[in-house]
């Protein structure tokens, strides 16, 4: 019997474990977009160009290479504007044999392709994800041999599997095996400059792509279908092929991987991307794969045009911590989805949706979300992130907001970094304290604070830094806990020394701030 295959608009490239079983005597392959996939969270119009773009790019590569393809647009079947149905729409015109696929990267979807196969008495094959290097049945045979899953032993395991910056030359250990590069596995102490108080520099853009004709007609189709959905197209710079996703990494490695190590942490006013890679779009839709980008930093390094610390602090990002936070969704959900350890329940005040705050360090991640789809690491960690701790938003809605927002977001690799690494709403599953901080140090790190409505060093008062504040609210509140682990014990030290007046003085002003975020 035919066999359909359907490509998910994440898994754009030649390779594909589905796209290799087809045959295009009897099969038929299907993309689809669905309005569905932009509104299940209210997707921002960057996030949403990025993905069709790609898959148009892509769907015209197939055509020309004869493969038998059928795709839908967003703009056909308005009646039907979930994936989900549009594919048992498909299904029932077609009458395949079997539904192939590569395992998708969201647990809502693969779900609802199960149901939907199951209800059609359809067969369905889910196909090993060989983008990814490590894979999620080896994911959970490591994992199963720790009490406490930790994104470092997970990457040392890898380096020496794939024999990634091991000093070949080098002498063994007792066991006989190989030793990182340089004796050290992980160069991060090197890696958290800020700026200097004279700003970052001259630094080399990174490669930009302007929209194409499809691209253009992608934006039209959105305004079309998606008007009132959120962000701007205007300043479109993402790749949607694999040429120009190795044109970026290409231009990355030359020219700012140099760079990248020392002041990754480091943000500065309308400095969007600093000295970033801008890849993970491109990694995520599979238009690049790890172990090309890996192989490339590493190659620069040996060609002793990237320090080791520059490049193992890259490499870590990609070996280690995508890999890690891929496993560990599949491993957590979809217990992940609905964790909430400190039971928070504020609602997710507006201006994350249009960056208007008197907030300097919000204002600026929030508007180039909006504009870009992008925010760095750091900001996403300690800017908007750290803020929905500290300010008891619910975990959920902050989750939706940054799959909603960032043009890399796919539920894989979003919710774990969002309600496991900035939220810590699963109570640190994997990870060892809840990642907050006060305002002093994003005035460390950025120069924010210099155009703040507000002061960092302010705990109480109309001049009274939020994010300070709410760091202070959430260190007396939690004292007891955080002095039990060692790595918060400091934190809890400082707030205990506190007098209760002080104190006072804090929960005071944190209350009224909580009672209305918005205003903030
Ligand atoms: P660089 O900083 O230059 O890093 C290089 C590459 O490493 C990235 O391209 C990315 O592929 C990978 N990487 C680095 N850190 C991580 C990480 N923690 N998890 C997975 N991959 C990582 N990344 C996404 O791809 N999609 C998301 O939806 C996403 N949501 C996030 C939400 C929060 C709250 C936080 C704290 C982080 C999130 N990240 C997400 C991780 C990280 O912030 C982005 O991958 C990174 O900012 C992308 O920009 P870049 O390509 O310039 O990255
Ligand atoms: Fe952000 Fe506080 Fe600095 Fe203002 S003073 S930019 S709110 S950290």
């Amino acid at each position: 019997a035919s066999q359909l295959v359907l490509i998910l608009g994440d898994q754009l490239w030649h390779a594909n474990p589905a796209l290799r079983a087809l045959n295009p005597a009897t099969d038929t392959a299907l993309m689809i977009e669905a309005p569905g996939e932009s509104t299940h969270v209210w997707s921002s119009k960057p996030r949403t160009a990025v993905f069709l773009s790609a898959m148009r790019h892509f769907a015209a590569e197939l055509r020309a290479a004869a493969t038998p393809l059928i795709y839908t647009m967003l703009a056909d079947w308005p009646e039907t504007p979930g994936l989900i149905d549009r594919l048992g729409r498909h299904i029932d015109t077609l009458k395949p044999g079997r539904l192939v696929l590569t395992e998708p990267g969201d647990f809502r979807l693969r779900t609802g392709i199960e149901q939907l196969c199951r209800a059609r008495k359809l067969p369905v094959v889910f196909l090993a994800d060989t983008h990814f290097m490590c894979s999620l049945a080896d994911f959970a045979d490591w994992a199963a041999g720790y009490k406490q899953l930790r994104m470092e032993f997970f990457y040392r395991m890898m380096r020496k599997r794939h024999g990634v910056l091991m000093d070949e030359a080098g002498e063994r250990d007792s066991k006989g095996e190989l030793q990182p590069l340089g004796g050290q596995w992980n160069y991060d102490a090197e890696n958290r400059e800020g700026f200097p108080k004279t700003g970052p520099g001259a630094i080399t853009p990174p490669a930009t792509f302007a929209p194409d004709a499809i691209t253009q007609q992608v934006f039209a189709d959105i305004e079309r279908v998606l008007p009132d959905h959120p962000g701007e197209l205007g300043h479109f710079i993402w790749p949607v092929t694999r040429e120009q996703a190795l044109e970026a990494l290409a231009q990355f490695i030359e020219h700012r991987l140099p760079r990248f190590g020392p002041t990754q942490d480091a943000m500065w006013t309308d400095t969007p991307f600093a000295w970033h890679a801008l890849l993970s779009s491109s990694l995520n839709l599979h238009l690049l794969d790890p172990r090309e980008v890996i192989e490339a930093a590493e190659a620069a390094h040996h060609a002793g045009r990237v320090d080791l610390a520059s490049a193992e602090g890259f490499i870590r990002q990609i070996l280690g911590w995508r890999e890690f936070i891929r496993g560990v969704y599949w491993l957590k959900m979809p217990g992940l989805a609905q964790a909430n350890h400190y039971g928070h329940s504020r609602k997710l005040p507006a201006w994350y949706w249009t960056g208007k705050t008197n907030m300097a360090c919000m204002r600026a991640a929030v508007g180039q979300t909006l504009k870009y789809g992008y925010a760095h690491h750091i900001q996403r960690l300690m800017v908007t992130g750290q803020f929905g701790i500290l300010a008891e938003i619910e975990p959920q809605q902050v989750c939706d907001w940054y799959l909603a927002v960032y043009v890399d977001a796919i539920d894989w690799v979003e919710l774990p970094n969002t309600a496991g690494m900035a939220l810590y709403a699963d109570g640190g599953s994997f990870v060892s304290k809840p990642y907050v901080a006060s305002g002093q140090y994003i005035k460390r790190m950025s120069n924010y604070c210099e155009g703040c409505a507000y002061k960092p060093d302010v705990k109480a008062g109309p001049r009274a830094c939020p994010v300070s504040t709410l760091y202070w609210h959430f260190l007396h509140k939690h004292e007891a806990v955080l002095a039990r682990n060692p790595r918060t014990a400091l934190m809890a030290k400082s707030i205990g020394r506190l007098d209760k007046d002080a104190r006072q003085a804090i929960v005071d002003e944190a209350q009224r701030m909580l009672s209305d975020l918005d205003a903030l």
